[in-house]
């Protein structure tokens, strides 16, 4: 059964000068207790996607088509009255800086609790046992939880919002970057809880992240976004052993050793394109070493190209380019 179904979306932000076209025409969508990622350089619109399915797209930010239904609801256009009964309790978000989310001044246990006593008539007694056994989920002390936001570490503080997240129990978990900022051991052990709470509850997770190892340890399946466009989508597993579009191959920078093609295809330099018109041609050909004047003809339709989907007028090429990468005779 499908969750969520992201159709066609398409984001500007209005700036005082031109108009920067975030997400140009994203579709995707995540099964019931799916776990699904984003993954794409800074830039790449992922944030944006994240806050228009939770309500929260910045002021200037406006969708100017497409639609995000959840449970067969759409959500595009709610008022600020309906979202209050789908943020939190239906689709909960772990945010990127756990500091900049939580109360300082009052305690951890508190925070989770207000929460949960604001979208469920619950008494005192019943909230903060769920305190206590989010706290356990994600391998917090209960005996921690009157403590204040600065008495943790930081990746403990990244786990108190994980067990937010999960207080009210919702459908779907939206964590955008939720490792990002904690140092490389910190960060595998918040992605091996990750794994634990998926399997332990039956929520769904959108995983936001630039990090290809993270998606790739993590979710079933992907969107692999450029410049606000879908360049490859599919399951995780195909996607990474076997991608099949230019920008994934170079992201992943999986294939060092591929002399025979331009180099620049696997550090993939370049800036990034210019969102301030809506795309006109692929995104990514002025840093594809496949591009040619045909790629200004529009940006690549996705298609099937192997298990999964995929934007490129030149599937060919990287299929060649993947073979010659694996095959240990060249
Ligand atoms: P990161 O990995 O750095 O978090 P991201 O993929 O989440 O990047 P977004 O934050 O969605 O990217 O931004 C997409 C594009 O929209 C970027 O060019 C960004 O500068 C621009 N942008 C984001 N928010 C605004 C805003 N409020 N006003 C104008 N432009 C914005
Ligand atoms: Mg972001």
């Amino acid at each position: 059964m499908t969750l969520l179904e992201v159709n066609n979306l398409k984001i500007t932000y209005e700036t005082s000068e031109k108009d920067i076209h975030a997400v140009n025409d994203v579709s995707f969508s995540i099964g019931e207790q799916d776990n699904y990622g984003l993954v794409g350089e800074s830039g790449c619109g992922k944030s944006t996607i994240a806050k228009t399915i939770l309500g929260l797209l910045d002021d200037n930010g406006k969708v100017q088509s497409g639609s995000v239904q959840f449970k067969d609801r759409e959500l595009v256009d709610l008022s600020e009255n309906e979202w209050q009964d789908v943020r939190w309790e239906e689709i909960s978000y772990i945010p990127q800086s756990a500091m900049d989310s939580l109360d300082p001044v009052m305690t951890v246990g508190a925070q989770i609790r207000q929460a949960i006593r604001k979208h469920k008539d619950v008494s005192k007694a019943d909230a903060d046992e769920r305190v206590a056994e989010v706290f356990e989920i994600v391998g917090l002390d209960p005996a921690r939880t009157s403590d204040y936001p600065h008495e943790f570490s930081g990746g403990m503080r990244q786990r108190v919002t994980i067990a937010m997240a999960l207080a009210l129990d919702p459908d779907l978990i939206i964590a955008d970057e939720p490792t990002t900022g904690l140092d490389v051991i910190v960060q595998d052990k918040i992605i091996d809880k990750l794994l634990e709470i998926q399997d332990e509850v039956d929520s769904s997770m959108l995983l936001i992240t630039h990090d290809v190892g993270v998606v790739a340890e993590t979710c079933d399946e992907v969107s692999v976004l450029y410049g606000g466009k879908v360049m490859e989508q599919g399951a995780t597993h195909d996607v990474f052993t076997n991608p099949t579009n230019p920008y994934t191959m170079g992201l992943q920078n999986a294939f060092p050793e591929v002399d025979e093609f331009d180099e620049q295809a696997i550090s993939i330099p370049g800036s990034l394109p210019d969102l301030t018109a809506e795309p006109s041609g692929c995104v990514f050909r002025n840093r594809c070493p496949f591009s040619t004047t045909e790629c200004e003809d529009g940006h690549p339709p996705l298609t099937a190209n192997g298990g999964q989907l995929s934007a490129c007028y030149y599937p060919e090429d990287v299929d060649t380019m993947r073979e010659a990468a694996t095959d240990p005779d060249t």
